[in-house]
């Protein structure tokens, strides 16, 4: 079965590693040069927005799926008229909007922080006195790892609302003083069933995931049941098929839902080395309808990413338990280039110790 991915970044070169032993094959449409799934599959370099290109990226494909969400939905709709699409273009419409997904989570129940949208053409003063500061004001679409946000702690912050995020439109929303933030995981395959991964605890800087351990300590059986419970009406409701992951805030006494991603996620990277199977198999069985995989979690784990540089694996190695993945990319600042993960306590200690991140 020949699966195309839209994007052809480090997402979709370790769905190619999932899914390369399982028989599949894997093409990606990517416009960057030597993207890093050019390593596990055949490359169509050009635009989302060519129809020429996603012509010739559909030919010949079983199965479409996405490893990017930032997709232009009307490609992903002019594909889903030809072959079969997962997830489906309204989960990725969902995603790609923050009102909708958060309109989304409070319909289904979630707990959700406050939010107004703020339209072009409104200076978001009015939504900032109806909330009351301090507020992250976020652009409704296109933003990531922290880009297209602002903190507003006072009038003066919000006078340079539109300055700074342009004339575009805007979610504005309740800072929350959360105690630490988590994800949730899970798959949903053709035929309906689900697997969930455990809550994971996630520590960002600067808006990029730095650090994921799993599964996240000190999370009550009835916080980790109402997690499961929610990313699964998610997916039902979305008529979802893939891996979805949710991020949230614990303030200590709640789960509030902050957003979702209609894909592998960065926080599920331990589970390469961590599950029995990982994010990307599950992802790779659920888009090629083949059965899910339980997650069998082989005990504690700890990613570290590995942003601008790559450090010397050679170093990383001689620690046991540790595993190192290094997307090959060139190094620059503020990039992902690579990640390590650490399996079981001894592993799990060592590795955060020797990347600064012991807490
Ligand atoms: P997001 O793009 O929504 O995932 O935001 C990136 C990061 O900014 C989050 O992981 C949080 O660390 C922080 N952040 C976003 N929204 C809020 C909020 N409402 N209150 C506090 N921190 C936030």
């Amino acid at each position: 079965m020949r699966i195309g991915v839209l994007g052809g970044g480090q997402l979709g070169r370790m769905l190619g590693l999932a899914g390369i032993p399982l028989g599949l094959e894997f093409r990606f449409l990517e416009p960057s040069e030597k993207p890093p799934a050019g390593a596990v599959g055949e490359v169509v370099r050009g635009a989302f927005e060519d129809e020429a290109v996603l012509a010739k990226f559909a030919a010949g494909l079983d199965v479409v799926t996405y490893e990017f969400e930032n997709v232009p939905a009307s490609s992903v709709r002019w594909l889903a008229k030809r072959l079969p699409v997962y997830p489906p273009p309204e989960a990725l419409e969902t995603g790609q909007d923050r009102l909708r997904e958060k309109t989304a989570f409070r319909e289904l129940g979630f707990a959700v922080h406050d939010f107004e949208a703020v339209e072009p053409g409104d200076d978001g003063r009015g939504a900032a006195s109806r909330l009351g500061l301090p507020l992250v004001a976020k652009t409704r679409r296109m933003g990531y790892d922290g880009k297209g946000q602002m903190v507003l702690r006072s009038a003066a912050d919000v006078a340079k609302l539109r300055a700074t995020l342009g004339d575009v439109p805007l979610l504005v929303e309740k800072m929350v003083a959360f105690k630490r933030e988590l994800s949730i995981i899970a798959c949903r395959g053709r035929d309906g069933a689900c697997v969930v991964y455990p809550l994971t605890e996630n520590v960002h800087e600067g808006g990029i995931l730095r650090v994921s351990r799993a599964p996240a300590r000190d999370v009550s059986p009835a916080l980790e049941a109402a997690a499961r419970a929610h990313i699964e009406a998610l997916m039902t409701r979305l008529n979802y098929v893939g891996v979805l992951a949710i991020e949230l805030f614990d303030t200590g006494t709640e789960l509030l839902a902050n957003e979702m991603a209609p894909r592998v996620h960065n926080s599920g990277h331990w589970t390469i080395d961590g599950c029995e199977v990982s994010q990307f198999e599950n992802h790779c069985r659920a888009v090629a309808g083949l059965p899910l995989g339980e997650p069998g979690v082989r005990g504690e784990s700890a990613m570290v990413n590995f942003i601008g540089t790559m450090p010397r694996a050679g170093e990383l190695l001689k620690m046991p338990g540790v595993h190192v993945h290094d997307y090959g990319k060139e190094a620059r600042a503020g990039r992902k280039v690579g990640h390590a993960t650490a399996v079981g306590a001894t592993a799990v200690a060592e590795l955060l110790r020797v990347e600064r991140w012991s807490r």
